[in-house]
């Protein structure tokens, strides 16, 4: 028994200034989203999760029917607003528990009932000193910044004539 599961479809963007980023025109059709759409946006580990609307079972309950304190209260799931052109505003209680910076690139990844946001940086971390500037991939998969792949070359130059001394 196999189930088909639809290779979900990733997508590219940036985290710019006023913590904006913008959901790809594909995304927002397959949804039926438009500008003024209101989103729920809550925490998923390290992703953020887009949803027109909160799952029923998710829905937090009530008891004195105040919906909006419940709302509130629950600082990991945020209402936000999808603007013109796709654009939507990273909602500030979210900001500092996910860590983003501005300037920064997301992956975007619709997953059918949600879209879920995540940074895009860890692939591009030199896996020797964690830098993310000036990292490029020397071989597949694996990233190095340059400080660290010229230490590399030099140490590698320094056995072979070390090896050739030797010989
Ligand atoms: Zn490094």
């Amino acid at each position: 028994m196999s189930v088909r599961t639809p290779t979900p479809r990733q997508y590219l963007t940036t985290l710019t200034n006023g913590w904006r980023f913008t959901l790809p025109t594909t995304v927002r059709k397959a949804h039926g989203w438009e500008a003024g759409t209101r989103l729920i946006a809550t925490l998923r580990g390290a992703s953020l999760l887009l949803t027109a609307e909160l799952k029923q079972n998710e829905r937090p309950v009530s008891t004195d029917g105040n919906l909006a304190r419940d709302f509130d209260g629950d600082e990991s799931t945020v209402e936000c607003y999808l603007g013109s052109g796709g654009k939507i505003v990273l909602p500030v209680s979210l900001r500092k528990r996910l860590g983003w910076a501005v300037g920064k690139r997301l992956v975007i990844v619709d997953e059918g009932d949600a879209v879920a946001v995540t940074l895009c940086c860890d692939a591009k971390r030199c896996e020797s000193c964690s830098s993310i500037s000036g990292v490029r991939e020397i071989i597949h998969n694996v990233y190095l910044c340059s400080q660290c792949w010229n230490n590399y070359l030099r140490e590698m130059h320094a056995r072979l004539r070390l090896g050739k001394a030797k010989a």
